[in-house]
């Protein structure tokens, strides 16, 4: 039988998963000749060959592709014989580049593991081992399609045996980019002012030093982290001092044990089975776990908190070093009072020279930093509260295409860009906050990057309808047209898109402040529609803000206010100058009204005595949750219309609850919780009366608190309400960046109304 000739276009994360090799060995089992190409983000297959082995190759492509490509059938064809004589891996086309998908970073693999490990390995102990199935990608790129070329490896002229490997089909390193030795590949180097070490001596000198309590900073794949023993407790308050982070939580790096890895951690903790699957994702998350009482930790790591962060190694490098050293170390970002990460050699000696006893670099340059994504468990579900190396960029299709490419970049603190164009949406990692000069460059570096890795030039850009956001003043005067998005409307918006949704939804977005269109601050809001035209629904009876923003972080200022509001007397309040504070506030000064549930959250925190001024974000509300350990029951609020036709629940009676000091800590913190839970339901309740949805969304970073989303979970699926909560995307501000361009999308021409 003559031979004919087929071709496949493959997509899905097919690049820089070892899928050319794939498809490469599947036509030489089965004796096919023609070529495979990366061509746009797809994979396209020329196979030629008898019929019947054509079938075979076609439906082995989908069934025995590697796991992490997620490969798809784009497009399949007859196409004339092209009469090659051999099967060969052909040049990456260039062209169609709007289809280019990003590879991201993926933890070693068993067999590069293995090969580490093994002390007559060709690579034994090299801290770059990588092959085409693991390893850098979106950190070392600096340009698409990936090629070796295309990456910061291009530095690193391959040694003989390495360029054996990388042609050789039978290698797992064929065509694998990053690939590198010892011979060839990047080094590490240790510093510390007194010492030079290079290789394995620097790592040596690196876990002697973490042994003797001392704090490194080690330059890993997207930028440098802060370590140290986290069992030592003198040198976990050390790097808090030097770090100028008092409470904040750190995160812990621990060595892999046992034979899911997972051994150390289970002395740390207790970790249910999605807990253990997110730990062990390849991405390598840092995952929330609850801490077991007599964890052989230091106490400082997490004070008032019952879980902590906790990653296993993402790299060779950190393989090694958390082995060498044999305990939980410490793992947080090198950076500055939560600036953007620290990725360049000298920048970071420079910048953390006060912060470091010593340093561990490396010569493999970063083309673009990605800090740790961090996961908790919620709801049945490992859902992200921050996007990052190995998650990021996130890429989501939407069901309505941008007729022009579009950028949105997010409101003021967690901050992520978004560019969206045809149905497709790429999310960057977590930036950080953008007041700070390097966070300003940070938002315009990663801007211009995702264009041009993308090759997709934004023609409209959406902001924050805050008037006085760094990004919104960046966005007025980037040059393209700007449409702003009121900051709940982004956030219920994210939601509806990311669960692609098709029907009006009742969208519950609670969270800290955001400027809304009554002019008030936001955040406690229930908004009923689709993209485009949310309607106010619900909300909560308003408050002051005493000294404005400074009311974020200090919590007492919330407690006050509730408690002019109910005529409660709080000596704490009159300690701290209450009366002088009220004058100020009732002529107007620097108190604006806000309806914010993250607001409700610090006050209650205030109130029952657990933090009057906080020391970072979230606190309040975090260490109110770590109280709950049992259900409460709830105490009812009441829920009416006010003057213009708005439900509002009065948060009134939870004063009295807040300030009884004759109830547990625990039974408050329970009550308050339960209370909001009930609240969030009598309000749908009674839109569901008036309206007829059954659907609620939860949207806003208040849902990040476990106890309270699982609650409201379990009493709205009670009554038969279908309740989205996103996966894929954080609940809090990381989030805004997507639906702004969802909502900017729906409104177009129309943007929303300035307010008054
Ligand atoms: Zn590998
Ligand atoms: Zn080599």
């Amino acid at each position: 039988m003559s031979p004919s000739a087929q071709r496949w276009r493959l997509g899905g994360r097919v690049q820089g998963v070892g899928f050319r090799p794939f498809v490469y060995r599947l036509a030489q089992s089965l004796q096919l000749s023609g070529w495979v190409r990366n061509d746009s983000g797809a994979v396209e297959i020329h196979a030629e060959g008898p019929v019947e082995r054509l079938e075979m190759f076609g439906a082995a492509l989908l069934e025995r592709a590697p796991s992490a490509a997620d490969a798809r059938l784009l497009e399949v064809s007859r196409v004339p014989i092209e009469s090659a004589h051999d099967f060969r891996i052909a040049a990456s086309a260039q062209g169609r580049s709007q289809q280019l998908v990003v590879p991201l970073e993926r933890c070693p693999c068993a067999d590069c593991l293995a090969e580490m490990a093994d002390p007559l390995a060709r690579r034994h102990r090299y801290p770059f081992i990588n092959c085409t199935q693991c390893g850098p990608r979106y950190t070392i790129l600096r340009s698409l399609p990936y090629d070796r070329s295309s990456t910061t490896l291009a530095d690193f002229p391959l040694c003989v045996d390495c360029a054996r490997e990388y042609v050789d089909p039978a290698d797992r390193r064929f065509h694998a980019q990053p690939l590198a030795c010892a011979e060839c590949g990047p080094t590490v180097s240790w510093e510390d002012g007194k010492t030079c070490a290079r290789g394995d001596s620097a790592l040596a000198a690196a876990a002697r030093a973490l042994r003797r309590g001392d704090i490194v900073a080690v330059r890993g794949i997207g930028g440098y982290h802060l370590l140290c023993d986290a069992t030592n407790e003198a040198a976990v308050l050390r790097l808090r001092l030097r770090k100028n982070r008092p409470a904040k939580p750190f995160a812990i790096l621990v060595p892999t044990r046992g034979v899911d890895g997972l051994d150390y951690v289970r002395q740390l903790g207790g970790v249910s089975q999605l807990e253990a699957d997110a730990l062990r994702d390849e991405s390598r998350p840092i995952v929330l776990v609850t801490l077991l009482a007599d964890a052989p930790l230091a106490p400082a790591l997490a004070p008032g908190l019952r879980e902590i962060g906790v990653m296993l190694p993402y790299s060779p490098l950190h393989e090694l070093l958390a082995a060498d050293f044999g305990a939980a170390l410490v793992a947080t970002s090198g950076n500055v009072s939560g600036e953007p990460v620290l990725t360049e050699v000298n920048e970071a000696r420079q910048a953390l020279a006060a912060a470091a006893d010593g340093f561990l670099h490396h010569d493999r340059p970063i083309a673009r930093a990605a800090e740790d994504p961090l996961v908790r468990v919620v709801a049945a579900a490992a859902r992200p509260l921050r996007l990052g190396r190995g998650t990021a960029p996130l890429e989501l299709t939407v069901s309505r295409p941008f007729d022009v490419p579009t950028l949105a970049i997010g409101a003021h603190s967690k901050g992520t860009v978004a560019l969206g164009w045809d149905r497709r949406v790429i999310v960057s990692p977590h930036l950080g906050d953008y007041g700070t000069p390097r966070g300003r460059a940070l938002l315009e570096a990663t801007v211009d990057q995702l264009q041009g890795l993308y090759r997709v030039r934004a023609e409209r850009v959406v902001h924050d309808a805050h008037p006085r956001f760094t990004s919104t003043r960046w966005a007025l005067q980037c040059g393209l047209p700007a449409i702003p998005v009121w900051h709940h409307h982004a956030h219920a918006s994210a939601v509806f898109a990311e669960c692609a949704l098709d029907e009006p939804v009742l969208s519950f977005t609670w969270d800290g402040v955001g400027l809304g269109p009554d002019g008030s601050l936001w955040g406690g809001e229930a908004l009923l529609g689709a993209p485009g035209s949310w309607r106010r629904m619900a909300s909560f009876r308003p408050f002051r803000q005493p000294g404005g923003e400074r009311a974020a972080r200090e919590p007492w200022r919330s407690a006050l206010a509730l408690c002019w509001e109910t005529g409660t007397h709080w000596s704490e309040g009159a300690r701290r100058g209450g009366a002088l504070l009220r004058q100020a506030s009732e002529s107007g000064l620097h108190a604006p009204r806000t309806t914010a549930v993250g607001r409700l959250f610090d006050a209650a925190a205030a109130l029952v005595g657990l933090v009057a001024v906080t020391s970072y974000e979230a606190e309040a509300a975090m260490r109110l949750e770590a109280l709950c350990t049992t259900a409460q029951a709830p105490i009812m609020l009441p829920l009416a219309r006010d003057d213009d036709g708005l439900w509002r629940t009065d948060w009134g009676p939870l004063v009295a609850l807040l300030t009884d000091e004759h109830r547990p800590l625990g039974v408050r913190a329970g009550q308050f919780h339960a209370s909001l839970a009930r609240a969030l339901l009598d309000q749908a309740l009674v839109i569901r009366e008036e309206t007829g949805v059954e659907r609620v969304a939860l949207s806003g970073g208040v849902f990040q608190n476990r106890f309270l989303t699982e609650s409201v979970l379990e009493l709205l699926v009670a009554r038969g309400f279908r309740v989205a909560l996103p996966r894929l995307l954080p609940q809090n501000d990381a989030a805004i960046s997507f639906g702004q361009l969802i909502e900017g999308n729906a409104l177009r021409g129309a943007p929303c109304a300035t307010p008054t």
